[in-house]
């Protein structure tokens, strides 16, 4: 790593990828909060295909929330100037396994949810509310 000196200066690649993942798991974090707040009880990162951040057993709903960065948001992916062509890789393969997570998963008869940590970052709300719809339409019913 270069030595820290203008102050103002670009943030190298490296540097920007700490950042994202730290504001993933604050946001991840906080989206946990309300979710808690608002009675649902889930487990983390179980041992499932993909390693989902949140699972809720009962109702087999399994939310990941995807870095828009690591998984190409439409509105916040750039690709970096340098090594491109790595960068575009290293996206396809993501891209490629998130969809075989998701394959897999529904295999298994899991509800997949993906959110995006900027839905999260600006309309927690909305989130939550998906969260919890999807989950209680899925409880199993008691029937006679
Ligand atoms: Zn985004």
């Amino acid at each position: 790593m270069r030595p820290r000196k203008l102050k103002h200066r670009k943030l190298s690649k490296s540097e920007q990828m700490a950042r994202v993942r730290s504001r993933d798991t604050d946001l991840e974090m906080m989206l946990r909060r309300r979710l808690w707040h608002s009675g649902l009880r889930y487990r983390l990162r179980p041992k499932l295909p993909g390693t989902p951040d949140l699972v809720f057993i009962r109702s087999k709903v399994a939310i990941f929330v995807d870095g828009c960065f690591w998984h190409g948001c439409p509105r916040h992916h750039t690709f970096p100037v340098r090594n491109a062509t790595f960068w575009q890789r290293k996206l396809e393969r993501n891209l490629a396994r998130d969809r075989r997570v998701d394959e897999e998963l529904s295999e298994l008869g899991w509800a997949v949810i993906r959110v995006w940590e900027h839905e999260v970052n600006e309309d927690i709300g909305m989130v939550v509310s998906r969260v919890t719809g999807s989950v209680i339409q899925r409880l199993p019913t008691l029937k006679s």
